[in-house]
């Protein structure tokens, strides 16, 4: 692949550099476009303390992302076009992969009354969401999606019902009763997930339905998609790795739902352990159960989820080292999102490595009209380079992001991000030899 000017000018065999071009040797590795993080939360402006733009954009930079979407449930909130251009222009310094902005669905993601739709599109949002919060009044999201349509933008969702999930801390189930914590139930997101579908049949619109977590939302998912309603859904890593027993201590989840994975974690080191009520394990949606899992799973490997993403959701120690109930809902996964899917997918022969990476790079790339997710002659450089088989440890100290509050710290993964580039630049690599003159 021949990168010149911070585009892909050609691709093939003995293709001839101009002279005093620098030369890297992926042999032995996987190149493919530039994988796409479609979910991320960025925390400017206003959460500086949990995360900034310099900060996320390296973490996903040694990830293995190029680019990344930030959610706009911020403070204040990305909803009007002079926050989007804020962002922007601070991306544009301060970030070291690309960042696309979403603006919000509602004013203050407050779920009363509409933002400023046309206004947040011509200021450059790729797509709306009130990530975080869920627009509950059925006929404000229905004028939402009429908005979007004529707007060109898809609309993201949050799929809860706050009425069935109220203050639901952890999925509602065997785990919840044992640990006498609130649950929130798989109805409180497969009632949206159902709302979703039959208002993007009403009016047209590419309704998405964000970080899937319930077995009865991929069927939903699966019957819509088949009667060609314009709905699609993502899936992160920690719905399909862990359930809701990992709310019971890493002891609990290895005797039961962790059994299978356990050999892809361990082989010279023992099994990563953490307590009880670990508020790493608290996220929105929550961990489901080993049903749901396998669902999710399924729905990757057949076509019905078509993207992957993170959720990065940082939040600092101080407040996540609280009683469960009082912790923020998120956990950060830039850096661990590509090993996770791979080993639960890929090395577990459950997808093909051209079907991920489509999933990471140009599904999303599709819903969101984004000019990325390929290598043809003139794109832009956006280049990752994988190495399969790389087998290493995911330690928090060492994560570029500000905050730790991830469940997989120790946590022994398969297959890594080498190099990251960013049209044309290298923003993270893992060892020299990939940057040789
Ligand atoms: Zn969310």
């Amino acid at each position: 692949m021949l990168i010149i000017d911070g585009k892909i000018s050609a691709v093939g065999k003995n293709l001839s550099a101009p002279k005093g071009i620098r030369h890297f040797d992926a042999g032995g590795k996987i190149v493919c476009p530039g994988l796409i993080d479609l979910h991320v939360h960025l925390r400017e402006p206003g959460q500086t303390a949990k995360e900034n733009l310099a900060t996320g954009t390296a973490a996903a930079a040694r990830g293995g992302f190029t680019s990344v979407v930030c959610m706009p449930n911020t403070l204040p909130a990305i909803d009007t076009a002079g926050t989007v251009a804020l962002i922007r222009e601070r991306a544009a310094r301060e970030g070291v992969v690309n960042v696309f902005v979403t603006g919000a669905i509602t004013k203050n993601i407050a779920g009363e009354e509409l933002a400023p739709i046309g206004g947040l599109k011509r200021a450059g949002v790729v797509a709306i969401t009130d990530d975080g919060h869920c627009v509950q009044n059925h006929e404000l999201m229905r004028h939402a999606c009429q908005y979007a349509k004529m707007f060109d933008l898809p609309v993201m969702d949050h799929c809860q019902d706050y009425s069935l999930v109220t203050d639901g801390t952890m999925h509602e189930g065997y785990w919840s009763t044992v640990l006498g914590l609130r649950g929130w139930p798989s109805a409180g997101e497969e009632v949206i997930v159902a709302r979703n579908i039959l208002l993007a049949e009403l009016t047209g619109a590419k309704i998405h339905c964000q970080h899937l977590s319930a077995a009865g939302s991929v069927a939903l998912l699966r019957d819509a998609k088949k009667r060609g309603v314009p709905i699609s859904g993502e899936a992160c890593p920690h719905h399909f790795v862990l359930t809701d027993a990992a709310v019971a201590g890493s002891e609990k989840f290895w005797a039961a739902d962790g059994k299978l994975i356990s050999s892809l974690v361990t082989r010279h080191s023992s099994l990563p352990e953490w307590p009880k009520y670990d508020t790493n394990c608290k996220m929105n949606p929550p961990l489901r159960s080993a049903r749901d899992r396998e669902a999710i799973l399924e729905g990757l490997a057949d076509g019905t989820i078509e993207i992957l993403c993170s959720d990065h959701a940082p939040h600092c120690d101080y407040e996540k080292e609280v009683e469960f109930d009082y912790a923020p809902f998120g956990i950060i996964g830039l850096e661990t999102e590509l090993a996770l899917a791979l080993m639960q997918l890929v090395h577990a022969k459950r997808l093909s490595l051209a079907d991920l990476i489509a999933k990471f790079t140009v599904n999303p790339a599709r819903l969101l009209n984004l000019p990325k997710g390929t290598l043809s002659a003139g794109a832009d450089a956006d280049v990752t380079v994988i190495d399969l088989d790389c087998e290493w440890v995911f330690r928090v100290e060492d994560s570029a992001s500000k905050s730790k509050n991830s469940p997989f710290n120790g946590w022994k993964l398969k297959g890594k991000a080498v190099a990251t580039i960013v049209a044309g630049k290298t923003v993270w690599s893992e060892k020299s030899e990939l940057v040789a003159a």
